[in-house]
């Protein structure tokens, strides 16, 4: 299965791809993981990157196009697919895709769009932390760990994202309703999109998404 996951900032990709990319033996990519590596290491890609995921843009789909190839070129595992996450979110970006994988074995078969109401991802940004160490997400509200700030699994100092405040959000929200929704109506065009109503727990939601998924 080669899975694009879709949804405002917030609605729970980075949560559900985990389960999913086990679940299913799927490569993860997450642009906004893969970006922030870089930014951490201080490469060239990161310095490029930096100013833009802070103030909660879109960086330039000309650097995000080359990463994705670049990275699909070097995949040397296949697995069963893979789960895509955070790309394309323009219109540009997808048709870019498309011509990438054109022909090949990695041309897109399914999009999971997750659905949840703008007045409930405030609370949701504002209240995400994260485990450095291991990437399991929590959130301080709605899914919090054991114990206050450490992560469950390796007891690791939880982090918040920089630009997981609310001057962020408003740019990352505008940005999706002006950008990446489109997106969505671009490959409902071509029958791939499921929907899932992503409001609820955690299991409700998991259970949701396999059952639109037929797994
Ligand atoms: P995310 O973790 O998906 O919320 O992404 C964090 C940030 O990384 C975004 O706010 C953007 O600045 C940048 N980013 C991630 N994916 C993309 C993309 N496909 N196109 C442009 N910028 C992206």
């Amino acid at each position: 299965m080669n899975m694009l996951i879709m949804g405002a900032p917030g609605a729970g990709k980075g949560t559900f791809s985990r389960l999913l990319r086990e679940e299913l033996n799927l490569n993860h990519i997450s642009t906004g993981d893969i970006f922030r590596e870089n930014i951490s290491k201080g490469t060239p890609l990161g310095l490029e990157a930096k100013s833009y995921t802070e103030q909660g843009k879109l960086v330039p789909d000309s650097v995000t196009n080359k990463m994705v190839k670049d990275y699909l070129e070097n995949l040397t595992d296949k697995k069963n697919g893979y789960l895509l996450d955070g790309y394309p979110r323009t219109i540009d970006q997808a048709k870019a895709f498309e011509e990438m994988t054109k022909g090949t074995d990695l041309a897109v078969d399914t999009v999971l769009v997750m659905d949840v109401p703008f007045e409930e991802l405030t609370r949701r940004i504002t209240g995400r932390r994260s485990c450095p160490k291991c990437g399991e997400i929590y959130n301080i509200y709605s899914n919090p760990p054991k114990v206050e700030g450490v992560c469950d699994h390796d007891g690791t100092a939880l982090t918040q994202r920089k630009d997981d405040n609310e001057e962020s959000l408003k740019t990352r929200l505008d940005e999706y309703s002006k950008n990446t929704e489109p997106v969505i109506g671009y490959y409902d065009e071509k029958g791939l999109v499921s929907h899932v109503d992503a409001l609820g727990d955690k299991d409700e939601i998991w259970t949701r998404i396999k059952k639109v998924l037929n797994i």
